[in-house]
């Protein structure tokens, strides 16, 4: 009876139902209530024969009081498995007819509902990176403010024109100085033969005046933990030159950036995590153009999720999300 039917798009249209079905028990019903695999099935819903329990496929699941139909639920499902780089809100409410708020509450759960919890050993790359604040080259009143907010003294406006330009000059490098004040610093670990990858978001609430040196002085506290809790065997790392990871005591194969080496003596690049990045921040501006802070650790678990199973089939891609969710 279990008819096994392709998942794109056409098929969603047309057999939504089955396919939920079949997504959701895998060829086996069992109760939602106590388990049971006793079911007697009618056209409608299933009854455990040992509980008496009546439920249908969406029962216990956050896509049974939902009001959008089941349909618009495994399209988004789709998208967000097929675009390799992440789908935006706007994009998705387009594509399957639902309010922009609604699409971003949709991809807001299914990101949320992602369990990314690897663990890693062998050769591991670790490197830092920053996002976010990426606020662009024009002064705006935002930007304005946020200086203010990070502690600059403003001067007042001046009245003749000469000084005008230097008084421009001045606000606008303070601007580009509060910018860059204003990120996130994100720890990426990336195993050095496959795709794993694990993103750790740091200093979430970055203090106001933190610079690189004080977000460094941080993350050498928090690396031991971080190392216990992602790397418990880890045996080799590669890393750049920073100092921060002096602490590890197994092999460590160090790439001097600031010599222009990007190779370390024994051989080793740090170049899959680079690579990692630049995706990341291609992801972040060309897909999402920008994200409240206060979601970051979403974003980056969906992206690490996406990158260590970037390889994977399209339908296991599906159906891991899809477990996710119910
Ligand atoms: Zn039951």
């Amino acid at each position: 009876m279990e008819k096994n039917i392709q998942i794109n798009l056409e098929s969603i249209s047309k057999n939504a139902k089955e396919i939920f079905h079949r997504l959701r028990w895998k060829g086996h019903i069992y109760c939602p209530q106590c388990g049971s695999i006793r079911i007697a099935t009618d056209k409608q819903s299933h009854r455990c024969k040992d509980c008496d329990f009546r439920f249908s496929d969406t029962s216990n699941t956050v896509f049974h009081s939902t009001k959008l139909p089941l349909s618009k639920w495994l399209y988004a499902i789709y998208l967000f498995c097929t675009q390799s780089r992440g789908i935006s809100s706007y994009n998705l409410s387009r594509l399957i007819s639902v309010s922009q708020p609604t699409a971003w509450r949709m991809l807001h759960l299914i990101r949320t509902s992602i369990v990314h919890d690897l663990k890693l050993d062998g050769t591991v790359i670790l490197d830092e990176v920053y996002l976010g604040a990426d606020w662009g080259k024009k002064p705006s009143y935002q930007k304005f403010k946020k200086a203010k907010e990070f502690g600059f003294d403003i001067p007042p406006k001046p009245q003749d024109h000469l000084t005008n330009i230097k008084y421009r000059k001045d606000i606008k490098s303070m601007m580009m100085k509060s910018a860059s004040y204003d990120k996130t610093q994100v720890l990426g670990i990336s195993s050095y033969n496959n795709r794993s990858l694990i993103l750790v978001p740091l200093n979430n609430h970055t203090p106001s005046s933190a610079i690189i040196t004080q977000l460094n002085h941080q993350l050498r506290g928090h690396l031991p933990s971080i190392f216990q809790q992602y790397l418990p065997n880890a045996q080799h790392i590669v890393t750049d030159e920073a100092p921060i990871y002096k602490f590890f005591d197994g092999r460590h194969s160090v790439n001097n950036h600031g010599k222009s080496e990007y190779k370390s003596e024994d051989g080793f690049t740090t170049n899959r995590i680079e690579g990692v990045f630049s995706h990341l921040k291609r992801m972040i501006r060309g897909v999402y153009q920008h994200f409240s802070k206060s979601y970051i650790t979403q974003y980056l678990n969906e992206f690490a999720w996406r990158w260590t199973h970037f390889d994977d089939k399209l339908e296991n891609k599906i159906e891991s999300l899809f477990g996710f969710l119910v």
